[in-house]
């Protein structure tokens, strides 16, 4: 995944890959400090471990927004034929990918706490 810091001498926000899924164990396998390019400046500089952050990965959540979209529909034809209440149908075209989405949010959102806490 993705974690962030700011750039020291540009002061913007830049990421690299981690594989570790906690800050403490990413400060146990990459010590003190990790070398790294800025997205923003492209000036290679020491960033301290400590300063680096996960958050909520814009893909992720686009990635969850396109099931929201394309679970409406989908959700539509698979009850169209078992339900005929269509207030029920309303409620299960809403709420089913509402639900997906919610769960996909969760699970970003406990993603990035894990590794800021951890
Ligand atoms: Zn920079």
């Amino acid at each position: 995944m993705k974690i962030y810091c700011f750039c020291p001498k540009c002061k913007k926000e830049t990421s690299i890959n981690c594989k570790y899924e906690t800050k403490t164990r990413f400060l146990m396998h990459q010590g003190e400090a990790t070398l790294i390019i800025c997205d923003n400046c492209m000036v290679k500089t020491k960033v301290d471990n400590k300063n680096f952050f996960a958050k909520e990965s814009k893909i992720r959540l686009l990635i969850a927004f396109l099931i929201l979209l394309a679970g409406t529909p989908l959700v539509y034809f698979l009850i169209k034929d078992y339900i005929s209440n269509s207030s029920i149908k309303i409620i299960g075209l809403i709420a089913i990918p509402s639900f997906i989405y919610s769960i996909f949010r969760k699970e970003e959102l406990n993603r990035v706490r894990t590794f800021n806490n951890g």
